[in-house]
């Protein structure tokens, strides 16, 4: 199957010069969605993963699946302000600003083997925080996951000491 069949490129969003990929078809799709989602397990079960950890907001859609498929958990990764009760924060620099994580205090064990999986990997920076927040609550995080890579942002570099996966390629 050819995913790039299911991905739109909607041209300026969400901002002028920013050529978006959708996957909106993809998740609409049953086949397509089935194919994505079995692939990303069939890569992920080469390792003893324990937990899937999906950041908000397409994570949670393509990561949940995952875990499901693979018969582990799902913890969410969330935006500030979203998650009730305690939690631990990770403050990172984006382009312009600053932005941050926030994941469920005792959400693992330390040593916990995750994996994390998101829609697309740019360049890098969602995943790196979501690493560095996941890293610094002890746990062992074995791969990093995507349906779409974007190859010439340099996300892979940013992330060169984890394992990637990543099922279709854009320049
Ligand atoms: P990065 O932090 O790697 O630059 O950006 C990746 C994050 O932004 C992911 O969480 C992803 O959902 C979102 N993202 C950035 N560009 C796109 C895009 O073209 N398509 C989709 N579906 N998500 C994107």
């Amino acid at each position: 199957m050819n995913l790039k069949d299911y991905i739109d490129i909607i041209e300026d969003f969400p901002t002028e010069g920013i050529s978006f990929k959708d996957i909106t078809k993809l998740a609409a799709n049953n086949e397509a969605f089935d194919y994505t989602i079995e692939e990303l397990k069939k890569e992920l079960e080469k390792e003893e993963i324990e937990y899937i950890i999906g950041p908000e907001a397409r994570g949670f859609l393509f990561g949940s699946a995952v875990a499901y498929a693979m018969g582990v958990g799902f913890i969410p990764v969330r935006k500030e302000g979203k998650l009730p009760g305690e939690v631990i924060s990770y403050t990172y620099k984006k382009e312009y600003g600053e932005d941050r994580l926030e994941i469920k205090k005792n959400a693992f064990k330390e040593g916990a083997k995750v994996a994390i999986v998101d829609d697309l990997l740019a360049t890098g920076g969602t995943v790196k925080a979501a690493t560095d927040l996941l890293k610094s609550m002890g746990a062992d995080v074995r791969a990093l996951a995507f349906v779409i890579e974007l190859t010439e942002l340099g996300g892979r570099e940013l992330n060169k000491d984890v394992d990637i996966i990543s099922l279709v390629k854009y320049p």
